[in-house]
């Protein structure tokens, strides 16, 4: 696993639209292994991709360094119930947030009310880099990506 960006993958993001989200979005470079995660704002919702509900706690995993950077804590994932029972995974700064969000959407509950997975401490990390990809970087990583992931 990566100790920068908790990932044992260090090609497996993005994993909707790669080539869309390479290109327009802005990511987080890890200085580490190199993997790009989506930390822009979502054009329609207007919130970064770390605010959204996860549908496995690996994938909430995978967006959580991009949580830690924004807020420069060690953020939480929570085990979210939706009505009829639905499972989701959402990350918070701490439980002050996530009670915030239980109060807003009175249909969700959290059991456990503590996160699932979070690191210990927040580290900076100075080789990281936040910024849009050149073209000539997303054709490489695209090709990594497609190498590793046959
Ligand atoms: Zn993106
Ligand atoms: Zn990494």
């Amino acid at each position: 696993m990566c100790p920068e960006c908790y990932s044992a993958d260090n090609r497996i993001t993005p994993l909707l639209e790669p080539r869309n989200c390479l290109e327009n979005h802005t990511q987080y470079i890890c200085g580490t292994c190199g993997r790009c995660i989506c930390i822009d704002k979502d054009e329609k919702r207007e919130v970064q991709r770390w605010k959204f509900p996860f549908r496995t706690l690996d994938i909430a995993k995978l967006y959580l360094r991009t949580a830690d950077v924004s807020t420069k804590t060690p953020c939480g994932i929570y085990e979210i119930t939706g009505n009829k029972g639905r499972k989701s995974f959402k990350i918070f700064a701490g439980t002050d947030d996530l009670l915030t969000y239980l109060a807003k959407n009175k249909d969700k509950t959290c059991e456990q009310m503590k996160p699932l997975f979070q690191q210990e401490s927040f580290h900076e990390s100075p080789k990281t880099q936040i910024r849009k990809l050149s073209q000539q970087e997303v054709e490489t990583y695209l090709q990594e990506q497609n190498s590793t992931h046959i």
